[in-house]
């Protein structure tokens, strides 16, 4: 059977109330969009348990562990922790982790994240898993960490930054997802990176429940509009959708070492 997945969403976040509270029913939504499988990210240490648990209950979801680079007074894994959590068989991926400098204080040069981030990379390596990377506005110095650190492949996960950018990463074995903003009316810049992007590195995402694609934009997003990311990118790049579907679900199963039910 066909299916599209989602590479990043937060399945612990998303608002039920269009799904009678069930999180089955988003999921059985989602199915019916033809999102088989999702990657369910763990953003910090606190609620990674309420993250793996749905990815233990439900067998078409997967998850990651580890600690967005903008969150603040939280408890901070080190490489064992990370490693230790990372032998789980539904852990798939170590992140979301990275940079993002957009809503650093002034006076504040980062190197908290630079810590963090560099921690996340070494359990990667440790374990042979995938990152998956939150970069924002802090370009030169994500790639920087990651030269230094000699990661294995990952994937800029959102992706909002240039050509230029996409290239680095993909220079360094990196994978690149695009989410609903892709399909924003000021996003012309981006489309134009994603016309770009080497089709056997390309991912989509809805980073549910933020950035609901077009033609949905005003209600909260949910796994099943992975749909709405696949059918846009397929048109900007001239292709079919079950095209650019059967395409990224493979790089997805061949990233992320799945093996799908
Ligand atoms: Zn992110
Ligand atoms: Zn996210």
């Amino acid at each position: 059977m066909a299916i599209l997945i989602d590479s990043h969403c937060h399945l612990d976040r998303i608002d039920l109330a269009a799904f009678g509270g069930d999180l089955g029913a988003a999921i059985a939504a989602a199915k019916t969009l033809e999102v088989g499988h999702m990657i369910n990210v763990s953003v910090d240490w606190e609620t990674y348990p309420q993250v793996l648990a749905i990815a233990e209950r439900f067998d078409c979801v997967s998850a990651s562990v580890g600690v967005h680079p903008t969150e603040t007074d939280v408890i901070e894994p080190t490489v064992e922790m990370l490693v230790a959590a990372a032998q789980h068989p539904k852990i798939v991926a170590i992140g979301e982790t990275g940079l993002d400098y957009f809503r650093l204080t002034e006076g504040d040069l980062g190197a908290w994240q630079h810590e963090r981030f560099r921690t996340h990379i070494r359990a990667a390596n440790q374990v042979n898993k995938p990152l998956i990377i939150h970069t924002r506005q802090a370009c030169d110095d994500t790639i920087r960490i990651l030269q230094e650190e000699q990661n294995g492949p990952g994937v800029f996960h959102c992706f909002t930054e240039d050509w230029s950018m996409a290239k680095r990463g993909l220079d360094l074995g990196m994978y690149i997802s695009f989410s609903g903003i892709v399909t924003f009316k000021n996003a012309q810049a981006l489309r134009d990176v994603a016309k770009q992007v080497p089709l056997d590195r390309l991912l989509v995402e809805t980073d549910a429940p933020y950035l609901t694609p077009v033609p949905h934009r005003g209600t909260p997003n949910q796994p099943g509009y992975t749909r709405f990311v696949a059918e846009h990118i397929a048109e900007l790049r001239g292709m079919s959708y079950p095209e650019l579907r059967d395409i990224t679900t493979e790089n997805c199963l061949r990233l992320f070492k799945l093996a799908l039910k």
